[in-house]
């Protein structure tokens, strides 16, 4: 784990989150600047710097993350298929995308009505 990560350091329970989901090798947890009603990040418990870090062996990983952004979608009511108003799930890549933890994380937003393009 690289020693400055803010987001290892969360896992490792060094920083305080508001958890949202655990598995061993998934954490997920609230935004702590929400952009929307909901605004939970999943993250990988291990360190991969961004999306375009991702190799073919982390796809089950990957899997992992999409299965728990679905969990948590349909807890805070926000799934489609059972009655909720839609989500948006995002990987900020790089700075043209404002992506500024270098932590992979996959964001889950909704609760509102979301702007398309995003700004
Ligand atoms: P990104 O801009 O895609 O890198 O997203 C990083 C996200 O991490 C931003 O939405 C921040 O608000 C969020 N963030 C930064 N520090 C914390 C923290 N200590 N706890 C929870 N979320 C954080």
């Amino acid at each position: 784990m690289p020693e400055d990560c803010l987001f290892c350091k969360i896992v490792a329970g060094e920083i305080p989150a508001q958890e949202m989901a655990s598995t061993e090798t998934i954490y997920a947890f609230r935004d702590v600047d929400p952009q929307a009603p909901t605004h939970v990040l999943v993250i990988p418990r291990r360190h991969i710097p961004d999306f375009d870090s991702i190799e073919p062996g982390d796809g089950k990983l990957i899997a992992d993350m999409a299965a728990i952004a679905q969990e948590i979608a349909r807890n805070e009511e926000l799934s489609p298929t059972w009655g909720g108003g839609g989500y948006r799930v995002v990987f900020n890549v790089g700075d043209d995308a404002g992506n500024s933890v270098p932590h992979l994380h996959l964001h889950v937003i909704g609760g509102r009505q979301l702007a398309w393009p995003p700004g």
